[in-house]
């Protein structure tokens, strides 16, 4: 199949592995707020290429991690008088359940990045023994002057990419940094925030570092596909890389980079700021997980997407059209065949998950069901296609 790679710029050739399993790393969420839209699409487009990888006969293994070492979670805990570890663990566990309702498949592997914080700790070693890192009072930071191909991901120049890590924050102004764009590894934090002990004092590690030890430690030095949301296209991905292909020694670390694109709502950028989040749990209470699932699918992965709440009325009716499809009783005409658009929907999501084609597939075979069954053909191996084909996007039916 073909996958848009974020580092390449193109659709690469992804080539199923026949002697191991595939490894795909997804970075998951800061568990201090409940499950918004914007989550739930990128996690539920995993879902459908986990799903589809399993149909073609591989084994997966996938490694979604949970974030519970980071400043919004613990800002969040202090807010609200309550410990970090327990915001945490109800967060999670609200996660989980969203994932049931959205009928999301369980990961292989599930880390906490609070208790990997040993593996982090040696990959930082690695890198100041190798002159990637420095320490500066109990701090340890990354230098990007180290390495000349930091944030290519990203193809912006070195202007861009401060401005850009600033928003999504970077302390330029961190006076024991060498450069400004320099980043965290290793930390001593603000006065009350968790702390580990390390070789450079008590502390916590940076974000980046949580996913390089994850990563390599469940999946190995070398992954297949790596993604989350396109937010992550810098800084976070980059960094990553930075941080890692020096101390495994092995490039690339990851074969193909996939990024979802942002979720919008009615126009407007959904954010906590604007207060405009749609969470997952309110969104099931008016809608089927199948019909937010159809809705969700019905845009390329890699577009923003405008979640407008009056649009999903039509992925309702697609796919009150689709169960109807599936409960019809055919006749003993002739056999409604199922090749050709079985082929088509295949193709559709082997060319970067093309869903929209996919969508548009089902919904012809769906249509197909219903004439075909009033004239008295037979349907019944039609209709099993058509249920099978939409299982591979997760459907419940
Ligand atoms: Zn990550």
């Amino acid at each position: 199949m073909r996958l848009y790679n974020s580092l390449s710029r193109e659709k690469d050739l992804f080539v199923l592995p026949t002697d191991r399993p595939v490894t795909l790393y997804v970075c998951g969420v800061t568990p201090y707020d409940t499950t918004h839209i914007g989550h739930a699409r990128t996690f539920l487009i995993f879902d459908l290429l986990v799903r589809f990888l399993r149909w073609h006969g591989a084994e997966v293994r996938y490694c979604q991690n949970v974030t519970d070492v980071d400043d919004p979670l613990f800002e969040r805990a202090a807010r609200d008088g309550v410990s970090w570890q327990d915001l945490a663990e109800h967060q999670t566990q609200q996660l989980l359940a969203d994932y049931a309702a959205l009928n999301i498949l369980m990961p292989t592997y599930f880390p906490r990045a609070s208790e990997e914080i040993g593996t982090m700790i040696v990959i930082i070693e690695r890198l100041i023994e190798l002159g990637h890192a420095y320490v500066v009072a109990g701090n340890v930071y990354f230098s990007v002057q180290s390495d000349p191909d930091f944030g290519k991901m990203a193809r912006m120049g070195y202007d861009e990419l401060l401005a850009v890590a600033n928003q999504r924050g970077n302390n330029p102004s961190d006076p024991f940094k060498r450069d400004p764009l320099d980043f965290v590894l290793w930390q001593t934090g603000k006065p009350g925030d968790p702390t580990w002990p390390s070789p450079w004092g008590l502390g916590r590690p940076g974000w980046h570092i949580e996913c390089s030890a994850m990563a390599t430690r469940y999946l190995g030095e070398q992954i297949d596909i790596h993604g989350g949301g396109a937010d992550l296209i810098f800084p976070h991905h980059p960094c990553e890389i930075a941080q890692i292909e020096p101390v495994t020694g092995k490039r690339p670390f990851v074969q193909i980079w996939m990024h979802t694109g942002l979720v919008w709502l009615d126009g407007e950028k959904m954010s906590k700021s604007l207060g405009n989040l749609v969470f997952a749990r309110d969104a099931l209470k008016e809608h089927s997980a199948d019909t937010l699932r159809w809705y969700l699918f019905s845009q390329p992965y890699r577009q923003e997407f405008d979640y407008q709440r009056a649009e999903v009325a039509h992925a309702a009716e697609a796919v009150r059209l689709l169960h109807m499809a599936l409960d019809l009783e055919g006749g003993a005409g002739p056999v409604l065949a199922p090749d050709v658009p079985r082929a088509e929907f295949l193709a559709a999501l082997e060319d970067d998950l093309n869903t929209p084609t996919a969508l548009a597939v089902l919904h012809m075979m769906a249509g197909s069901v219903v004439s075909a069954a009033a004239d008295g053909a037979n349907v019944t191996g039609y209709q099993q296609t058509l249920r099978d084909l939409a299982q591979i996007l997760g459907m419940v039916l």
